[in-house]
């Protein structure tokens, strides 16, 4: 029997995305500011491909302007470097977006240095990596934020709570746990090197797994009542009875079949955790060019 609340991610993104549209409205009518989202994409990744145009269609909607640009794959760093160049120059340009991963002959970290931190909506700028750990303003990085709302929605104050984050990487599990740390939680970050995982995870009354390890996080590891978001999306072969052979279905890092009878709310995978990060791109997008132009985000 299922115990837990499923909170659902698809629901609350549109919600957010409207409130997005919303705010658009109002810049637009009292500012005459049209917010911009710039996507660079390099190569033709069929799932990056996804990704860009789903973004795209995702600023259209918003009310916002989307400034595509498609790369071919033996674009040369300098070449990219001087694009980003132009769009940190451009004053219709409010966010920029640069789709990972990039080829092999273009550095990474070059890539998102270049970036001006103002208008780094992905929130990897090393400036913006620093303002998130100082407390400072900063953009943040959409996934966690994502998760971060999520969790004061359902949970109100954080203040106390004891918070797990699964996973250290520089994109989800390292700025999760310092938003977690600056809502007052008291956290602790588990990695592939954590002894007794599960005796963690059992204590947490939020746990937060963002691992790409299917189904690792199992029902008696978790709390009961805990709030767990589950950040993983995994793709494996369809194992539900009556599944045609060769099918394949996305799954977190926690058993969700177990976990939804100890936890007291989860995210579902599909459904949870991956609507909310182009949701908070938007949002991200909002802020930057409210900031450049010098005025208060909409209150909607
Ligand atoms: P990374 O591979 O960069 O990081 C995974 C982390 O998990 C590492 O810190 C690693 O530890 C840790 N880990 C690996 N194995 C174990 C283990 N057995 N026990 C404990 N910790 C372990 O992944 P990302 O952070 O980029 O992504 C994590 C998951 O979230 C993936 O499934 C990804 O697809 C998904 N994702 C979903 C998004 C969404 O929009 N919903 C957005 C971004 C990611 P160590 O550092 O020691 O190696």
């Amino acid at each position: 029997m299922s115990g837990a609340d499923i909170i659902d991610g698809k629901a609350f993104a549109a919600n957010v995305r409207a409130d997005v549209g919303k705010q658009v409205d109002v810049l637009k009518r009292e500012h005459g500011l049209v917010p911009g989202l710039a996507v660079v994409l390099v190569g033709e990744d069929p799932a990056s491909q996804v990704y860009v145009r789903n973004k795209g269609k995702a600023t259209v909607e918003a009310g916002m302007h989307s400034f595509e640009h498609r790369l071919p794959v033996e674009t040369t760093q300098d070449a990219l470097l001087k694009l980003i160049e132009e769009l940190n120059a451009a004053p219709a340009v409010h966010g920029i977006l640069v789709q990972l991963p990039l080829p092999d002959q273009i550095s990474e970290a070059a890539v998102l240095a270049a970036i001006d931190p103002a208008k780094d909506v992905d929130g990897f700028h090393l400036i913006n990596v620093g303002l998130l750990s100082t407390g400072g303003e900063g953009l943040v990085p959409c996934t966690p934020r994502g998760c971060l709302m999520m969790l004061k929605d359902r949970l109100g104050d954080l203040t106390g709570l004891r918070a797990l984050v699964v996973g250290r990487s520089n994109i989800v599990g390292k700025p999760m746990a310092q938003l977690l740390l600056g809502a007052n939680c008291t956290v602790t970050v588990a990695h592939s090197r954590t002894k007794d995982l599960d005796e963690e995870c059992r204590r947490a009354d939020i746990l937060v797994a963002a691992v790409g390890r299917p189904r690792m996080i199992k029902g008696d590891w978790i709390k009961p009542g805990a709030t767990v978001i589950d950040v993983g999306m995994n793709r494996i072969d369809d194992d539900r009875p009556g599944a045609e052979p060769g099918k394949t279905r996305l799954v977190g890092d926690v058993d969700f079949d177990e976990a939804v009878r100890v936890a007291g709310a989860i995210t579902p995978v599909p459904g949870g955790v991956g609507p909310m990060t182009i949701a908070c791109l938007l949002a991200n997008t909002v802020t930057a060019a409210c900031r450049a132009a010098g005025i208060a985000e909409p209150e909607v």
